[in-house]
């Protein structure tokens, strides 16, 4: 059991990194000694995490970019640098499952090549990555392979 911990933390060591990042990034956002009005949203309970959020990027946006301050910025930044590196992570991963095959791993009959669904297709534009969708002739198992465009 322990050993399994152990083997998870470090398989998601990076996701656990990217997470503390992240909460720092969004502590940075979010906590605004001098905005008064925010500090009494903030302290009602009440309001969702969501709101708050868009509540200080529009009051910034509105206000000028004078008023953004260093630990805004600094929040953004982190929170941008982690939104690309679970991106990259994501990719990578993807890249890295593709698996060529031309026979399926359950029946060992051909694959033919279908049409993707319309989520691998967005997924394929927004990853830059070529998607590629197969199907079992006999077991219907479905494979997919990616490959950088
Ligand atoms: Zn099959």
């Amino acid at each position: 059991m322990k050993r399994r911990i152990k083997k998870l933390l470090k398989l998601y060591s990076f996701e656990i990194a990217l997470f503390f990042l992240i909460s720092t990034g969004l502590f940075l956002l979010v906590v605004d000694v001098d905005l008064k009005e925010n500090i009494r949203h903030l302290l009602t309970v009440t309001y969702s995490f969501t709101k708050e959020f868009l509540k200080i990027i529009l009051y910034n946006l509105t206000g000028g970019f004078k008023i953004i301050k260093l630990s805004n910025l600094l929040g953004f930044l982190i929170l941008l640098i982690c939104f690309y590196l679970t991106f990259k992570r994501w990719r990578d991963r993807l890249i890295k499952s593709n698996n060529v095959l031309k026979t399926c791993e359950k029946c060992n009959s051909k694959l033919n090549r279908i049409n993707k669904t319309n989520l691998l297709k967005l997924l394929g534009f927004f990853m830059r990555l070529k998607i590629r969708l197969y199907e079992c002739d006999k077991c219907h198992k479905k494979y997919k392979t990616c490959k950088k465009k």
